[in-house]
């Protein structure tokens, strides 16, 4: 059943229609919601106008036009300037209104921008999310909740028609901490992934066989079974850039010294993203960590057999 078929639906916003916003944008929209869409980049919105979504100008009139907005931007000050700034969020949301922000931000960035919105009347809730774009295609990412737990169940059809497992964690900030901690676990698994194809390579093993071996073993991880495959193509194409990659690493050690944990492995792999940042650019695919070793060794770790992007076919 739609959320037209269920009576008045909420009317929701959505801000930033990138790699991930715009599939989670689409979602909302199929699902039935009335839906006004703004980016900078007015092209992206196109897959949605051809879903009946319509466009803003800004994120004042965005807000002027829904109950709730979501936004997913790429950084804590782009945030900030679209609920804040000019013709931002809080010029336009009604009394009562709600900010939802799928970003992933900083624990601080959320609490201190959150507090802001509600001085204003908004209601605020986080909701970042985890598994990577090709799991916000086909509507089966994992959100990861902060905020007032009622208010949370009165958006859960929405956040439902965006992802598969949705997890409550707790109060603005919970989520953001669990979000950087799931991240950093993947970017050490990445780095940890990148070494052990190479010794499979140098090992003399086929590439292929190593790949379905490990899959198959207990060496195995999600980030693996996903991005190994877009290494083994070579087009390391998993939607998430070098720069997202550095800020969530920053966080995690920004947590790391306020928990008073000491992160050896996450602050030797935010080492050897800030090398491959250098060397690729902040707009390279974040799986091209493993290109160092590749570069470093004269030895590429191709093999047949293994998609381009997630979710599609072999070439
Ligand atoms: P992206 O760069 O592809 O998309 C960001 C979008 O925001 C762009 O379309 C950009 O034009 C738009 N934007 C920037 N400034 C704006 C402004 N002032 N007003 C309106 N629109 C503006 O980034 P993404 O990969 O979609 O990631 C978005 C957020 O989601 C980030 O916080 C990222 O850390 C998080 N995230 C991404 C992934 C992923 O796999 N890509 C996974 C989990 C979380």
């Amino acid at each position: 059943m739609t959320a037209a078929e269920r009576g008045t639906p909420m009317r929701y916003g959505y801000i930033g229609l990138g790699h991930l916003g715009g599939h989670l944008a689409a979602s909302l929209r199929r699902a039935g919601y009335p839906l006004t869409v703004h980016d900078l980049d007015r092209s992206l919105a196109d897959r949605h106008f051809a879903l009946g979504a319509r466009w803003a100008d800004s994120p004042r009139e965005v807000a002027e036009n829904s109950d709730a907005v979501f936004t997913c931007l790429p950084s804590p000050a782009v945030s900030e300037r679209v609920l804040a700034g000019p013709r931002g969020i809080l010029e336009g949301a009604k009394l009562g209104g709600c900010w939802i922000e799928m970003s992933t931000l900083g624990r601080d960035d959320i609490r201190a921008l959150g507090a802001v919105a509600m001085a204003r009347g908004l209601s605020v809730l986080e909701t970042p999310v985890t598994g990577g774009v090709h799991r916000a295609a086909t509507g089966d990412i994992t959100i990861l909740a902060g905020g007032d737990k009622a208010l949370f169940e009165r958006h859960r059809p929405a956040l439902q028609a965006m992802g598969g497992q949705i997890f409550h964690m707790g109060p603005l900030g919970s989520a953001s901490i669990i979000k950087v901690i799931t991240n950093m676990l993947a970017f050490i698994h990445l780095v940890a992934d990148g070494e052990a194809l190479m010794l499979a390579k140098r090992g003399g093993l086929d590439l292929a066989q190593a790949f379905h071996a490990i899959k198959a073993s207990s060496g195995n991880s999600f980030v693996h079974e996903t991005e190994g495959q877009l290494i083994l193509n070579g087009s390391y194409d998993i939607g998430f850039t070098m720069d997202l990659a550095m800020k969530d690493l920053g966080f995690a050690m920004e947590f790391g010294e306020e928990f008073r944990v000491p992160l050896a492995l996450a602050g030797l792999t935010q080492q050897i993203f800030k090398q491959a940042q250098q060397a690729y650019g902040g707009g390279a695919w974040s799986t091209q960590v493993v290109k160092l070793l590749e570069d470093a060794l004269k030895t590429d770790l191709r093999a047949p057999g293994f998609p381009a992007r997630l979710g599609e076919g072999t070439r």
